[in-house]
């Protein structure tokens, strides 16, 4: 389960690597905060309007990335916050579906290079998402009303954190960066005439090119379940003894 704050985070930050594991049987779930409704920056076209257009972009990527499902939470874009409520929703996403890893971004990057500041709701879906793993999802006390809803506790085993320049764990892309490129040309209404073939190449090989890989996404990698207690349990709080 990826979880971020745009349509079109997942497509530059992991869906080289969620295609690689679509494509190895894995089911995937993007999970979207909000669907961009300020991001496209027209007097013509309303937020509502906005939003339809980048929802249609996602489904379309989401289907290049052969995801299993994609999920708008329709947050206001431009003003995401990790509340509460925001935690809540993101358990739900989290208990209904089960995801072994989640992946998001880092909300402590608020420097991104030298031309960069990191998008505040990049910073809030992300301390959402890892508030929402760890420990909510796994405590069966917390948000006891979702059991009304059929949702027990479950606890993800790991958390990949999209890395933009750095990483410690490089998962190679080169039978999807084609992948990619597509599923980030589907968002149409972003990309103008950013050239998105030749950037997330060098983007990828620049990561890549230590770790014998012509094209790489880099994550910093937090397990929270032993291999051992995940063969047990998976992840089934309530399973144990
Ligand atoms: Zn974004």
């Amino acid at each position: 389960m990826a979880i971020v704050a745009h349509p079109d985070d997942i497509e530059f930050s992991c869906s080289g690597t969620l295609a690689l594991w679509a494509r190895a049987g894995a089911r995937v779930s993007l999970v979207l905060c909000t669907s961009g409704d300020v991001g496209i920056a027209r007097e013509d076209i309303t937020r509502q309007e906005a939003a339809a257009l980048r929802e249609a972009e996602a489904q379309a990527a989401a289907e290049i990335i052969g995801a299993t499902e994609i999920r708008f939470l329709r947050e206001p874009d431009g003003s995401l916050q990790a509340t509460l409520d925001l935690r809540r929703k993101l358990v739900r996403e989290i208990r209904r579906f089960r995801p072994e890893v989640v992946i998001t971004g880092d909300p402590t990057v608020v420097w991104a290079g030298d031309n960069y500041i990191n998008h505040p709701d990049h910073r809030a879906a992300s301390l959402a998402a890892i508030e929402a793993v760890f420990p909510a999802a796994g405590q069966p006390h917390v948000f006891e009303e979702l059991a009304a809803e059929g949702l027990v506790a479950y606890k993800v085993r790991k958390v990949y954190v999209t890395n933009w320049s750095a990483g410690e764990v490089f998962i190679c892309i080169d039978d999807t960066i084609e992948c990619k490129i597509a599923a980030l040309q589907a968002h149409k209404s972003q990309m103008g005439n950013w050239d998105v073939a030749k950037n997330i190449r060098e983007w990828a090989a620049a990561r890549g090119k230590d770790h014998g890989m012509n094209f790489a996404e880099g994550y910093k990698v937090v397990s929270l379940e032993s291999d051992e207690d995940w063969a047990k349990y998976k992840g089934n709080v309530f399973g144990r003894s």
